[in-house]
């Protein structure tokens, strides 16, 4: 069993399996790009299989792959299969751009991937474009039908709520749930990615910051029905719009106090550092003990009591280490 000094059980792991993109996310990479790492330096396959074999034999139940865009990883599902046959892992999901979904939807279920989070910030192709850099709003929709078809539910959307943004959007991203067994998750713009002008046509990143209470005031006029309790062990707060089929969202890592009380995760990243905080830089090096065939589980270990209580954005400044794309969001 994996439990921190304030007496959260450890049962999530969120794995970066690539820093590389196939978009340039605005709040998330500089538009310049970032340097990418080295092959050698990127955990392999079997070194992400071993760790969570470890990981779940102290009690990992749920392990999440995202990056990066993890698509663009070269025979992802194989890596599904491995990690689906670990005794004690019993959801298995991906957090994807969604671009490459509709070519692998169906390889990833039959590998045994569980489900999907897709991100998606507007209705708008051309505003698509804009936060992306490049992206196709028709791709993505393809791929939300493909994962659909292919099993890999619920269908997860998380919007990136950004004030001069998408905030003309919220209505419409919020009534998708009407018609679509969807959860849609409004989620607060972090300061880990870009915090630089993101171009004219953008808001500066502090003015986007809009609060998830804000968003939710603006919404209640649509008649939002509390779910029973807290969604599972995830952070979402959840609602529904009367007669609905899918569900409302609300992450607020930054303006919620009861974000870090319900922490249940360590983050992996791509070159292997084991991250006991998203919000802060502090990281442990777990690739050199599993190149040198020593026991991982103290380095585990190590990281989860690392795990602060919870974040210090409110007293202290963003971490300036590795931007989103580089921890895996
Ligand atoms: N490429 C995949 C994707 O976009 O879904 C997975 C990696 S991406 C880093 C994971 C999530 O982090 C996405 O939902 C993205 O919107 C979110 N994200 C990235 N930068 C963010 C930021 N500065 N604030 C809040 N969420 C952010
Ligand atoms: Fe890529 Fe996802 Fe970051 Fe966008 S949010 S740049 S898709 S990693």
């Amino acid at each position: 069993m994996l439990k921190d000094s304030w007496g959260r059980k450890i049962t999530y792991l969120r794995i970066s399996v690539t820093d590389r993109c196939n978009f340039r996310c605005v709040y998330c990479m500089p538009p310049e790009g970032l340097v990418w790492q080295p092959h050698s330096a990127i955990m392999s396959y079997e070194e992400i299989a071993e760790l969570v074999r470890v990981a779940a034999a102290q009690g990992v139940k749920r392990v999440r792959l995202t990056g990066g865009e993890p698509l663009v990883r070269a025979d992802l599902p194989l890596l599904i299969r491995m990690l689906a046959d670990i005794p004690g892992i019993e959801d298995l999901s991906l957090t994807t751009n969604a671009t490459l979904l509709e070519r692998y939807a169906v390889e990833l279920a039959q590998a045994g991937l569980n489900r999907v989070n897709i991100s998606l910030d507007t209705l708008n192709a051309e505003k698509f474009a804009q936060i992306t850099r490049g992206g196709s709003l028709e791709r993505v929709i393809r791929g939300i039908d493909a994962a659909e078809r292919a099993g890999l539910l619920p269908i997860k959307i998380n919007a990136v709520a950004m004030r001069g943004i998408n905030d003309d959007e919220f209505f419409d991203l919020a009534r998708l749930t009407t018609d679509h067994p969807w959860h849609l998750r409004f989620i607060e713009l972090m300061p880990l990615g870009n915090q630089k002008p993101w171009g004219p046509e953008f808001p500066s990143p502090q003015q986007a910051f809009i609060s998830i209470q804000e968003i939710f005031d603006l919404l209640s006029p649509l008649g939002l029905v509390p779910e029973d309790g807290l969604a599972g062990s995830g952070p979402a707060i959840e609602y529904r719009l009367a007669g609905g089929l899918g569900k409302i969202g609300f992450i607020s890592p930054l303006s919620e106090h009861t974000f870090c009380q319900r922490c249940n995760r360590l983050r992996l990243t791509a070159d292997g550092y084991l991250r006991p905080c998203l919000m802060s830089n502090q990281e442990i090096p777990v690739l050199p003990t599993l190149r040198s065939g020593k026991s991982v589980l103290p380095v585990l270990q190590e990281a989860v009591a690392a795990k602060p209580e919870s974040h210090k954005l409110a007293t202290e400044s963003a971490p300036e280490g590795r931007k989103m794309i580089q921890i895996g969001g």
